[in-house]
């Protein structure tokens, strides 16, 4: 019933798109924002972009740059972020904890990363916890030592397990302050990942557990021939439609300050969704330059790379939603 209802309210929407004032979802300011703390990696996943990103895009963000995103967070009121858009595995950010606890002083209430985990035993999974992100999505092969190898390409797995177990572990001791999601990526099957003996405890422990059994081919740069024998490549991609991806609605920071849109796979700075950069343009005025890309899309012209992309993501579907977290946060502003 709620499925239907929501599918009725969603074509609606759909149908007078356009219509739309685009303040009512976009808002005055930025209100999440994705930044790159780096876009350098400590694995070299078969099914991930970033064995394709060139030597130059592999970089950390300098101080000088998180500094100008911290006033931008403070000046603009931005309560949300995500710490990992694309490509770079965030952890290895150097003083990351350091610049998550500058994030919560800056204002920010709800801070999310996807991460690799081979790193957090550097980082200290107690440290990790007490002042990391609030939500932790892991992205791991699965608990088999050759698929790990075969699919991370990297030979950390005894670590990378201990870690995973052990920060699950530390999160219920100190009675569960974080958000841990399991993503298994491996090449075998949901039912072989899923039956592992360490499965077991990994349910009673993490908030939640997904297995993705297709891998999207990151616009054509993922050939199914490179891939391992267990996964394939996505079949049915969702068509574009005459409403623009809900990945435009947001601005990602990348490590030299430049601005984009599309913080999934718009891995290479397509010039369509390039904004500007930080060091000339304060987020404000990026966030204006917003409805230009919007509604070339509604005339029929989507950027280069989202017209062969199969992560197109209709926002008609989650528009109550992001209205709701777009402006929560004037309401709040205005009632304190
Ligand atoms: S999927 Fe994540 S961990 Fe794997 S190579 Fe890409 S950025 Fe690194
Ligand atoms: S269609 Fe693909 S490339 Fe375009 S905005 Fe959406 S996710 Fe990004």
């Amino acid at each position: 019933m709620k499925r239907m209802a929501r599918a009725t309210i969603a074509g609606g929407i759909r149908r007078f798109w356009s219509a739309i004032p685009k303040i009512v979802y976009l808002g005055r300011r930025p209100s999440v924002l994705f930044i790159a703390l780096t876009r350098k990696c400590n694995a070299n996943c078969v099914f991930c972009a970033y064995q394709f990103a060139t030597t130059e895009q592999r970089a950390h963000m300098p101080w000088e740059i998180f500094d100008q995103v911290i006033e931008e967070i403070k000046r603009n009121g931005i309560r949300e972020v995500m710490l990992s858009p694309n490509i770079g595995e965030p952890t290895i950010a150097p003083d990351v904890i350091e610049k998550i606890k500058r994030l919560r002083r800056a204002g920010v209430r709800h801070i999310a990363m996807t991460t690799n985990a081979l790193y957090f035993n550097k980082i200290g999974l107690d440290q990790l916890l007490t002042n990391g992100p609030d939500s932790i999505d892991i992205s791991f092969a699965g608990f088999d030592k050759e698929m790990y190898e075969r699919d991370f390409r990297v030979k950390h797995y005894e670590k990378t397990r201990d870690n995973i177990l052990g920060l699950l572990r530390a999160n219920k001791k100190l009675a569960r302050p974080r958000v841990i999601n399991l993503r298994l990526r491996g090449d075998g099957s949901v039912e072989e990942m899923m039956a592992k003996p360490e499965m077991a405890e990994v349910r009673q422990l993490a908030n939640s557990i997904s297995a993705m059994t297709e891998v999207d081919n990151w616009l054509g740069l993922i050939e199914e021939e490179a891939l391992p024998m267990g996964y394939k490549l996505q079949s049915n991609s969702p068509p574009l439609s005459h409403l623009p991806c809900r990945m435009l609605q947001d601005l990602t920071v990348h490590p030299d300050g430049d601005i984009h849109l599309c913080s999934c796979r718009n891995v290479s700075g397509d010039p369509d969704m390039h904004i500007g950069n930080l060091r000339h343009m304060p987020l404000i005025e990026a966030h204006r330059k917003i409805p230009d890309v919007l509604k070339k899309w509604e005339q029929g012209r989507p950027p280069k790379s989202c017209q062969t992309c199969s992560m197109y993501n209709d926002p008609a579907p989650g528009l109550v939603g992001r209205v709701r977290q777009v402006w929560a946060k004037r309401w709040f502003r205005r009632a304190a």
